[in-house]
């Protein structure tokens, strides 16, 4: 079995360090125009040449998504842009408007968008006789039907294990651009198959009198899918030998990427290195990791799932994920010092806990606050820098947050 590559999204700077640091192999970004995550925060040209220098030094790969579907008087700007991404280096771009395989320069590879909806070898055959070097397939696949394509298929193949999906065909759905006029084929989704949504039943013979369904105390979800999670199929997996695994979520935290990007390393290694039954004893601290960062209920959908989709959708409400047990994430040294961004709020005399890539987990109180200036303070609030004692061991990127129970 060959090693996957572990491709993880971010939205910036800083989430791109925290996959990088867990693990990821390579990062997928967008740009501020002509990305399916328009609100993604997103590169600017010069941050995309940081984020790239910093990625091959490190032996990793970047790739820009280019994948809205454009109209003819986008094609000048395109043109520009994929050749600045040429000059750039990036190692691809993702597309699914096929007419810019003509634009794309020479030096960068094309992959194409999980958009199309590649779902049997043929069609992905097709496509790689047209110049693509990586198709993401569709994330509607079963098991099965993911080992057929596998084993018909010509070339690289790429597979989303884990994140958010949509109700529709990856994508392809217009419910946002009815509901507040956002295109979804644009990047500007405003994901309302996520909003709560009230049921109300009225009285005919009454017609002030509104009844109202609801799901639980924070309203009804009724088209909110659970996240996709593959974790638990890995070992069915890795012996198609698809060339890359993908995780959605290139607007989600850096707590997000970071966590999710070292628990799928963790889990590959352990297989990778036969180590089936560690790997087995592991999974509840790994799902437990997964649901820190997870906004949602988690399920395998089309992997697990096909004949009862309705499996993969919790029917009593959606829940607050685990960024709230974020204190903050390593961003430099100084002196017996460490510098630490914080995200949420912490006091002297809390526990806090030190995650490290490979799953490695450190407990310590907080003895000490200092804030930027270098004085005491009693509490860190989100947002700020502050200083705390050296944690021997610590790197930068390193996460830290609240212990979990
Ligand atoms: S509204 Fe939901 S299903 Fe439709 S494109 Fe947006 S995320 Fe996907």
């Amino acid at each position: 079995m060959q090693r996957p590559e572990l491709l993880a999204p971010a939205g910036n700077l800083d989430k791109l360090y925290s996959a990088a640091h867990f693990g990821a192999d390579a990062i997928y970004v967008g740009l501020k125009k002509f990305s399916m995550r328009s609100f993604a925060g997103n590169f600017s040209l010069e941050e995309l040449l940081v984020g790239t220098d910093y990625l091959h030094k490190l032996g990793k790969k970047i790739y820009v998504t280019v994948n809205v579907l454009p109209f003819d008087d986008e094609y000048p700007e395109l043109k520009k842009t994929l050749g600045e991404l040429g000059d750039i280096g990036v190692d691809a771009v993702i597309i699914s408007d096929p007419g810019l395989l003509s634009l794309m320069p020479k030096n960068v590879e094309t992959h194409l968008s999980t958009q199309c909806s590649v779902t049997n070898a043929a069609a992905a055959n097709f496509w790689f006789s047209q110049g693509i070097s990586q198709i993401v397939l569709a994330r509607e696949l079963s098991l099965e039907r993911l080992k057929t394509v596998a084993s018909g298929a010509k070339g690289r193949l790429e597979i989303f294990i884990h994140g958010a999906v949509c109700i529709a065909w990856s994508g392809r759905c217009l419910l946002s651009l009815y509901s507040v006029g956002r295109d979804p084929r644009r990047g500007e989704c405003a994901q309302p198959c996520r909003w709560p949504y009230r049921l109300a039943i009225e009285e005919e013979k009454n017609p002030t009198k509104m009844r109202f369904l609801e799901e639980d105390g924070r309203g009804s979800y009724f088209f909110d899918a659970d996240d996709l999670c593959l974790l638990p199929f890995l070992p069915e997996l890795l012996p198609l030998n698809i060339a890359s695994y993908k995780i959605e979520g290139r607007t989600r935290s850096t707590y997000y990427v970071g966590i999710i990007s070292d628990v799928y390393n963790y889990a590959i290694n352990l297989l990778l290195s036969g180590q089936n039954a560690l790997f087995a004893a592991e999974m509840p601290r790994m799902l437990k990791e997964l649901h820190t960062a997870s906004k949602r209920e988690l399920s395998s959908h089309f992997v697990g799932h096909e004949e009862n989709l309705l499996s993969s959708y919790h029917l009593d409400g959606s829940r607050v994920g685990g960024d709230q047990l974020t204190a903050g994430r390593i961003t430099g040294f100084r002196g017996r010092h460490i510098e630490v961004r914080i995200t949420n709020t912490f006091v002297v005399g809390d526990e806090l806990e030190l995650c490290q890539p490979g799953l490695k987990r450190k407990r310590f109180i907080v003895n000490e606050i200092k804030n930027e200036e270098g004085f005491d303070i009693n509490r860190a609030q989100g947002g700020h820098l502050v200083l705390l004692p050296m944690i021997n061991g610590a790197e930068l990127y390193d996460l830290i947050r609240k212990p979990l129970e």
